[in-house]
């Protein structure tokens, strides 16, 4: 008997071609989620909306409000967190998912596949912990570029990516693209934007791992460096520096750089210049102070390593507080894997925590890992809050972050794009 029914297999058929194109464009589904009974955190500081609903479709907020001024469709999915608080999901500007530290023998001389393996590994512990949006500053081989792929299609679970592709320096430089003069420079700013790179990273002085060289030192010519931010800017990409070095950071905020990362060194003048030109510092303060220590030990890092760590912490720490004091614009980055343990939470949540320290308020510190991130990678208008319009990138906790940000410590639920990932009745949350 001829029918316009469908069998059960044409049914299931249709229904797992639908799943794989929603899986193609990068949603989870197709429909309405409705967060009830949590309490939304207002990023810049206004009163949080008690008992809300946030409303999402696909992968965007489409309405926030108290319970009672918003209607919950009734084909929508109830995701219930009474009494939780929902912050935007956390954003990481310092990270390698690939690190690779003196004493990391484990990871010396690997293949290409085990680097990208161990990638998108990292970017799903680090999704998992909260961590919505990375960028990435230094990666191997240009793998990074594939693995962002990969999570955009939807293939894999991890965060939005934002990458520099591979970190250029002068020859001996620290980083691992070497180039000697502009015409290099040039070539390999672009060849990275070629590639997929959304940030240039310039190795601008020297790094705490170094064997040689004088990390004060600056040692691009001052054509190399104009040449590669201008080339960089002329495609609408920003450059960040990795930089512990006042000199090299005078130099690079003359020639129109746009961030720096770490600043172990960087004096208030600079701070001060940084904070009038809009140049970004990002942080990484988690890597130099003691709770770093065992993270150290555990790769095996060499005395001569820990005892520099040491050192530059002190002045590193100074540095994040002039910061704070003067106004430099901040961005969260902690330079660890965004998940990697450190005093009893994630780096990502320690640094935040480490800037209340320096002195931030909690409401600070939160923007520097939410909206101020995104505010340095220009995609404030899509993720760092929770408003309607933007990617539902939410993460719950347990108490109020902007009065005590350990609050972080809690995360029990994290949403990305609409997608849940870690569901808030999971034992594995917390
Ligand atoms: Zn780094």
């Amino acid at each position: 008997m001829p029918s316009n029914r469908k069998t059960t297999v044409q049914r299931l058929l249709a229904g797992a071609s639908a799943a794989a194109a929603l899986l193609a464009a990068g949603h989870a589904f197709a429909g309405t989620v409705a967060l009830t009974g949590g309490n939304v955190v207002d990023i810049d500081g206004k009163t949080p909306i008690l008992n809300a609903v946030v409303l999402i479709e696909d992968e965007k907020i489409a309405a926030i409000g108290p319970a009672a001024s918003i209607e919950i469709p009734a084909d929508a999915e109830v995701i219930a967190l009474p009494g939780k608080w929902l912050i935007p999901g956390l954003m990481n500007m310092h990270v390698h998912l690939a690190l690779n530290l003196p004493g990391a023998s484990r990871v010396h001389d690997e293949s290409r596949e085990s680097i990208a393996l161990r990638m998108l590994d990292n970017a799903q512990k680090s999704l998992q912990t909260g961590v919505t949006t990375i960028r990435l500053t230094g990666a191997q081989e240009g793998i990074d570029f594939t693995v962002k792929k990969m999570i955009d299609s939807g293939a894999f679970d991890g965060p939005r990516i934002h990458t520099a592709g591979t970190s250029i320096v002068p020859t001996g430089g620290h980083g691992s693209y070497e180039i000697n003069g502009a015409a290099e420079a040039s070539r390999a700013v672009r060849e990275q934007i070629k590639l997929g790179a959304t940030w240039i990273k310039l190795g601008i002085s020297g790094g705490i791992s170094d064997t040689h060289g004088d990390i004060a030192a600056s040692p691009f010519t001052d054509d190399e460096l104009r040449t590669a931010i201008e080339v960089a800017h002329r495609n609408g990409v920003q450059v960040t520096g990795h930089n512990g070095s006042p000199i090299a950071a005078e130099v690079a905020i003359d020639a129109g750089i746009d961030a720096f990362e770490h600043g172990y060194y960087l004096t208030p003048p600079v701070l001060t210049r940084m904070k009038e030109e809009g140049v970004w510092l990002v942080p990484t303060i988690v890597v130099t102070q003691p709770g770093a220590r065992e993270f150290y030990q555990k790769i095996g890092s060499p005395d001569w390593y820990l005892d520099r760590v040491e050192t530059a912490g002190k002045t590193h720490f100074k540095t994040l507080q002039d910061a704070i004091r003067i106004g430099t614009p901040i961005a969260l980055g902690s330079d660890q894997y965004p998940w990697e343990p450190n005093s009893g939470t994630t780096a990502t949540i320690r640094e935040a925590e480490l800037y209340v320290q320096a002195g931030m308020t909690p409401l600070e510190a939160l923007r520097a890992g939410t909206i101020e991130s995104a505010r340095m990678l220009e995609v404030d208008d899509e993720v760092g809050a929770l408003r309607p319009g933007y990617y539902a990138d939410i993460l719950a906790v347990d108490a109020d972050p902007t009065k005590d940000i350990s609050a972080l410590r809690t995360i029990g639920f994290v949403m990305k794009g609409g997608k849940t990932i870690v569901a808030a009745d999971d034992p594995a949350a917390n």
